[in-house]
This record gives C-alpha cells, structure tokens and sequence, in this order.
C-alpha cells in the first residue's frame, strides 16, 4: 500500500495539493529515478569523478560553461557567495563563514528579493561569508538605487527569481547583468523552483542556482550553473562550509536520472497538469458557498491552479477551510499563500492518481457542514 514504508514508522502520509513544498518532502520520484538511487546505493564509486561527470550533464542541459551539484538551491546560494568571497583560496575557504579577511563581501539585493523561502535568503548569503546590501523599498526598487549600492565592497549582486518575491515595481534581471558587467561584479539568479534551465543564464547570469527536488522531480538536490572560474571556486568549498551540504551517491544518481526524464518530458508535463486542473475546478464547481476558479502562477510559470473561495456567509475563512483539510484523514495541504485575502489554492503538480476525487468530496464535507451550521444558527 502507498505510504506504508511511513506508516512502519507511525507517520502518515498526506495528499498534497500544496506543489513542490519542501516541507511535505519536494517531489514524489518516479520508479525510474527511484530505481536509479537503489541501483546507485549498491556500490562504491570515486564521487569527485561522478560530481565531475555530473556537473558536465548539467553544464549541457543549462548551457552554462560549467556546473556543480549541490544538496538544494539554499545551500546554491551560500555556496555561490562562499564562492566569490574567498574564491578558490584554500586558507580563506577554511576560515568561512568568518569572511574578516577581505571587505570585498557585501552582496547586493533587492527589497522585494528579500524572501523566506522557509528560511531567509539573506541567511544563506551570511553562511557564505557575505553581508546582505538590501536596497530599495518591497515595492519599488530603481536602477539607480542598484547602482549606487554597488562599490569597491561588492562580492556580487543576487536576482531571486521566485513566486516568493514581490513582482513588481523591481529591477529586471537584464538590468542587474548589466550593472553587474559595468563593475566586472558576479550576478547570481536564485531560480530554485524555476522550470526553465537556460533562460538565466542565457540572460547572462554568472551563477545560476536551480533545486533538483522541484520542477526537475528529482530527490533532495540542487545544483549551480555558471562561468567556469566561479563552478570551480564553488567545488573549492567542499573543503569548508560546503561540507556539511554533502550530496550522497544516491542524491547525485537520483538528480541525473530526473534531470533525463525531465529532459525527455518537455512540454507534456506542462499539458497534463493544467488538464488536471480543468478537470478539478469542473468537479468543485457548483458547491454552494464556495467560489472557484482557475489562477495562472503569479511568477510567470506554466502552472495553472484551482483557486477556492469559500463565501463570507459561510462563516469558514480561507484558513479555517485549509486547517480543516489539513486535520482530516488522509491530511490534504493545499497552498495557502493567499489564505489572508481568502483564496486557497489547490496544485496538480504532485497529486497522485485519485487525489482529486478524495479532494473533491472532502472540500464538499466541510462546505456543506459550514453551511448547514449557519442555516441552524438562523433558525434558532
Ligand atoms: C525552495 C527555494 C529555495 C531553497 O531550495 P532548496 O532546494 O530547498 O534548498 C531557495 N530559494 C527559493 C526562491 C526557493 O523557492
């Protein structure tokens, strides 16, 4: 029975309708990439040749010159940082995050770049030894406020591309390569959970980080693309704090296998996962009290969701709705990034074969119990 390896261990498992959340275990692997970590975990093999060969399959696939693997795009960052901060030196890599020896460590972003992907983006620059320039406002940052936070102390400039920062009234990422190109200053673009592999650094990114485990479907795993100086100042801190972000045989092996099929997937993925968003938002439609809706990914992305919004007269809030789908049994999580304007939204992207039926009669338990409550409330 699915879920029962977690269930030995009195976990439950949970349907998430939430997308490729981190905290509810990233992606669900497919038998091939599955298959692939088993295969890997039954031998030895010399890991700087399959790290090696492995940064060369995704130099191609990104285009970049060169590439490295990492544990996650959070430890990309840091690592990317560490990596224009103490560069390949090997006395300055052992001394970080501790980065006194050099001023050259400030790293600049903007306002609405600021994100907490689960935890703060400015945090993963410290761990590099860099110190976050935070310029502008959240809504409103100007070239010219970039470039007048960027001097002889500047390591890098960091673009987030990413549903979590604010969309506008920012810099394009054009505009920061270009600041970046003026100064000779490196520009790394977080794109943890973007789809797309070579737009950033066909934009001119000098450091790209992606996460393995999101759109690529792969397991825990991520990896930077770049300029070859930078990979290989990247590699360079495996000798210091990229030790503790140590990818294992099988996460190396797991990644390449996903990355494969991804590759081989292309746009199909895209067509069925909006096709099991249609099919959901037919089968909500028409639950008195709750409004539905399709809703297109507010970072660009080719990802369509099902918005719910459950009427003021229910007296069931948004949050109220996602606790309760949350609490039942099985748990569903769905994305509750808008729950404090009242819109919860449900995500194809990981629902197992089957999930929206039991979504569908779930949502329509809670509804309807709301709404027979309120009827007695009127009566009484
Ligand atoms: C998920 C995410 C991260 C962290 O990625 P991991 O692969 O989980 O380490 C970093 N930045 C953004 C914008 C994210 O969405």
């Amino acid at each position: 029975m699915a879920g029962s390896i977690y269930e030995t261990f009195g976990v439950k498992t949970v349907i998430n309708a939430s997308g490729k959340m981190t905290n509810l275990g990233g992606s669900v692997l497919s038998t091939g990439v599955g298959e692939a970590m088993r295969e890997a975990s039954r031998h030895h093999v010399d890991l700087d040749a399959l790290m090696a060969r492995a940064g060369e399959f995704v130099a191609e696939a990104t285009g970049a010159p060169a590439a490295w693997l990492t544990t996650g795009a959070a430890a990309g960052i840091a690592l990317s940082v560490a990596a224009v901060v103490a560069g390949t030196d090997p006395h300055r890599i052992s001394l970080l995050p501790d980065a006194s020896f050099t001023n050259r460590r400030e790293v600049v972003l903007q306002a609405g770049h600021q994100v907490n992907f689960g935890a703060p983006v400015t945090q993963m620059v410290r761990l590099g030894g860099g110190i976050p320039v935070v310029v502008g406002a959240v809504n409103a940052t100007s070239r010219a406020q970039l470039a007048s936070a960027v001097g002889a102390n500047t390591a890098a400039l960091l673009f987030v591309q990413s549903h979590h920062a604010v969309q506008k009234g920012a810099v394009p990422l054009g505009e920061m390569v270009a600041i970046g190109r003026e100064r000779s200053i490196p520009v790394i673009v977080d794109a943890a959970a973007e789809e797309d592999l070579r737009a950033y650094v066909a934009a001119g990114a000098d450091l790209v980080t992606y996460s393995g485990g999101k759109a690529i479907g792969g397991p825990t795993s991520g990896f930077v693309a770049g300029r070859k100086d930078l990979i290989d100042a990247v590699r360079a801190q495996g000798r210091g704090i990229g030790r503790p972000m140590k990818v294992s045989k099988e996460q190396i092996v797991g990644f390449l296998a996903a990355l494969r099929e991804y590759l081989a997937r292309g746009e199909e993925s895209v067509v069925h996962r909006n096709q099991r968003s249609a099919y959901l938002e037919e089968l909500l439609t028409g639950i008195p009290g709750l409004g539905v809706g399709l809703e297109d990914d507010e970072a660009g992305r080719a990802i369509t969701r099902v918005a719910l919004r459950p009427d003021p007269s229910l007296g069931l809030s948004a949050r109220d709705l996602a606790d309760r789908l949350a609490a039942g049994s099985p748990s569903i999580r769905v994305r509750g990034h808008q729950a404090s304007v009242g819109t919860l939204l449900i995500d194809p992207r990981e629902l197992t074969p089957g999930a929206e039926e039991i979504i569908v009669e779930r949502v329509r338990e809670i509804v309807d119990a709301a709404r027979s409550e309120r009827r007695d409330e009127g009566s009484r």
